[in-house]
């Protein structure tokens, strides 16, 4: 091939280098207005060339970094360069975290002439870090968990001796049967079942810690629902909550880690109970059926209420670690996230419907055990 004739500018080659460089370029007069400025600007503002010619530096910035903007400005005029991060806004709102580097260009007697400024967009790396953070918090949260789980046999077994004393105590005494010696043999055996439900959460909660995968095995989802409704009767008699669930046993099973299950159950519980605290109608609805996830034959658990029900705005996010929208020391945004993780680990699915003002229906999908649907 034979170019016949080709002239080429210094300055168009930089144009080139400069529109195709994968940082955001710009340069600013004495007064900030830009008189420069590169394609990938255009693109990640979603402002024209032109129309970015015509604006003030400032108006890239967002609102809550503009006085550190001035500041900046003032400095790197000054000084000669800086350089940090900064959060720009584009022309559709979006708030863009970038990392700058920019010089002062001055002229022969050293007046300011101009600046020269890239731009990096970081959000990737901000996401990054944010993940990082957040999977440091889980792993501490892990940690105290099992702290915990371990620290609380010892009270644990104090209550579980002092309630069996309590018991032979009283066939010692001979207490004759009576109204009020049947009250105490019933408290003393919610004792006894309350104190089983907490060595069975730390026993979980400690296998949890150290990784070890809680075995299967077939399990009647009656039970593991009145189990759940046990742990969290507590809350759901303090919130003068109704609970509807006649679910039969003896017909439901699945191949699962009960305790794991019971923990989704109970989270299901104890947030419904939580939506419907103060509202005049309280009802919570457990029921058991069957549907399909795909071709899978599955149980369908449904948790209804009649609670504050969901905004659609965040429905979406409510699966998300650490998202809550309950008080500081109420919520810590992991029952839902923990329980989506759970029951896709034993290939169900958690499905949600929701009317505000109306309530909530939370779905849990949990394959049904082999030779056991219907
Ligand atoms: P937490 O209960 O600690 O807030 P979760 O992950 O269990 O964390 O729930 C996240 C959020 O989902 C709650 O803060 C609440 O806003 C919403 N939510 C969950 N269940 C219900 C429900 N039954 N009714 C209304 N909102 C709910």
């Amino acid at each position: 091939m034979r170019i016949d004739h080709v002239e080429i500018h210094e300055a168009d080659i930089f144009e080139v280098l400069l529109d195709s460089f994968p940082d955001m370029i710009h340069s600013v007069d004495d007064d900030g207005n830009i008189i420069y400025t590169n394609k990938t600007a255009e693109a990640l503002l979603g402002y024209t060339c032109e129309e970015l010619l015509k604006i003030n530096i400032r108006q890239l910035y967002a609102d809550s970094v503009l006085k550190d903007v001035d500041t900046g400005f003032s400095s790197l005029k000054k000084d000669g360069g800086w350089s940090g991060e900064s959060l720009l806004k584009a022309k559709d709102g979006t708030i863009i975290p970038v990392e700058i580097r920019s010089f002062s260009i001055y002229d022969d007697d050293g007046n300011f002439v101009r600046t020269f400024t890239i731009l990096r967009d970081i959000r990737q790396l901000k996401k990054l870090q944010e993940e990082l953070v957040h999977s440091g918090r889980l792993a501490a949260i892990g940690e105290l968990a099992s702290g915990v789980a371990h620290d609380i046999n010892n009270p644990l077994t104090v209550i579980v001796l002092s309630n069996e004393i309590v018991l032979r105590e009283l066939e010692r005494m001979k207490v004759p049967d009576c109204k009020e010696l049947q009250h105490v043999k019933l408290q003393s055996a919610n004792v006894q079942k309350a104190s089983k439900s907490i060595e069975k959460l730390a026993s979980h909660l400690r296998n949890f810690s150290r990784g070890m995968v809680e075995s299967r095995e077939t399990v009647d989802l009656a039970c593991t629902i009145e189990d759940a409704l046990f742990l969290t009767n507590s809350k759901i008699q303090k919130n003068g909550v109704e609970v509807v669930c006649n679910i039969e046993k003896g017909k439901y099973f699945v191949e699962c880690s009960p305790n794991q299950i019971e923990q989704v159950f109970v989270n299901m519980a104890s947030n419904a109970s939580d939506a419907m605290a103060g509202l005049p109608e309280r009802k919570l609805k457990v029921s058991v059926s069957t549907d399909k996830l795909e071709y899978l034959d599955c149980w369908r658990c449904d948790f209804t209420d009649t609670g504050s029900g969901i905004s659609p705005e965040i429905i979406e996010d409510i699966f998300q670690s650490f998202f809550t929208t309950k008080e500081k020391g109420k919520g810590t945004g992991l029952g839902l996230s923990i329980s989506r993780g759970i029951v896709s680990e034993h290939k169900g699915e958690i499905k949600v419907t929701s009317e505000m003002g109306k309530g909530t229906t939370f779905s849990i999908y949990l394959p049904c055990a082999v030779n056991q649907s219907e």
